[in-house]
């Protein structure tokens, strides 16, 4: 792999003709095998696009899903769809009506299995695929059976081991768990949410990653990130415990943050995935302001280590303006690449 190899958190922009646009949890447009084949669509034309913008990791943009965190449990027994039930989620920074757990969890067939196939018969590629953390799926669901977080985040981490091992039999070259909620629940990340995630990523060979964001740039995480303060050093309290973990990456928001870069200094065993686009702005970035934030990186951490990417999914942003910035991060990575070579 090339040195600041160039990839994207996550989730794409459906186009309008799959759901409606610039919203998360987006209805379907359509239905039965016209949805299925218009998904694959979707997915094919990202994969291209990504290609086009010269990203070295590409995925399917999550168009298979309407939700990051809804379409694995999707397939998952012993959650009641019928019983919502109205929570807080991130430490009540949104309220949202979510599924209840009413029985053991259990995976009894494959969730992701079909679109991996699809993916990787399409690009020669490395791929990507997303997977929801068991710390975030628990923080998005409600739960009348187990009583302690803890306790259904391993029965989900069990789960999504057996989606992951599938996934890389079927060609993932790197499978990504979304965190989010370690940003929010620290202790209870270093109690039981590294090791959740650690059994989640079991017996993979292929790389693990975990992002971990500030949330989409949506109006509740904008106004929460208002009281965060001049300084944003929750990563701080979670890297040293991430950096003895067993997974390989950590995706992180840094673009347009106020995270101050060195905290990075802390992940030394570890390749880091440095937000450069930011998703709460329609602003587009030059590929130069890419490469600064980049540069920065390579004062905290080796630059072998270092990859370029989305702060987060860019799912709820006009899909022009999404293929624009993943132009711009293929552009602004490939400056300071040529920089660093010829320096
Ligand atoms: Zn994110």
């Amino acid at each position: 792999m090339r040195l600041f190899p160039a990839t994207i958190a996550g989730s794409l922009p459906k186009p309008s003709w799959l759901a409606e646009t610039e919203k998360l949890w987006a209805p379907w447009k359509l239905s039965g095998d016209d949805l299925e084949q218009a998904k694959r669509d979707a997915a094919l034309i990202w994969l291209k696009i990504q290609e086009h913008a010269d990203l070295d990791i590409v995925g399917d943009g999550e168009q298979f899903r309407v939700h990051f965190v809804h379409g694995f449990l999707e397939k998952i027994e012993g959650i009641d769809w019928n019983v919502k039930t109205k929570m807080g989620i991130r430490n009540n920074r949104y309220n949202v009506d979510v599924p209840t757990v009413t029985s053991a969890v259990r995976r009894p067939k494959s969730v992701h299995g079909e679109e991996i196939k699809f993916v990787r018969s399409q690009t020669e590629k490395p791929i990507k695929f997303t997977l929801p953390g068991p710390m975030t799926i628990c923080d998005t669901i409600a739960d009348k059976h187990y009583g302690r977080r803890s306790d259904m985040a391993m029965d989900f981490a069990r789960a999504l081991n057996e989606e992951a091992r599938e996934l890389e039999a079927l060609g993932a070259d790197v499978i990504q768990f979304d965190e989010p909620a370690f940003n929010v629940f620290m202790d209870d990340v270093n109690d039981w949410g590294i090791s959740a995630l650690e059994q989640a990523a079991s017996g993979l060979a292929c790389k693990t990653a975990v992002h971990i964001c500030y949330g989409y740039g949506i109006e509740a995480n904008n106004q929460w990130k208002e009281t965060l303060g001049s300084e944003w050093r929750q990563y701080e309290e979670i890297f040293p415990a991430l950096n003895k973990s067993k997974i390989n990456q950590i995706s992180l928001e840094c673009a347009g943050s106020k995270v101050p870069m060195s905290l990075i200094s802390l992940l030394t065993d570890k390749e880091i995935l440095v937000g450069a686009i930011n998703v709460a702005s329609d602003r587009i970035e030059s590929p130069e302001e890419v490469a600064d934030i980049l540069r920065e990186a390579t004062e905290y951490a080796d630059k072998e280590r270092i990859y370029a990417c989305t702060n987060c999914g860019l799912a709820p942003l006009p899909r022009k303006l999404a293929e624009v910035k993943l132009v711009t991060l293929g552009q602004g990575a490939k400056l300071i690449r040529n920089e660093v070579s010829q320096g």
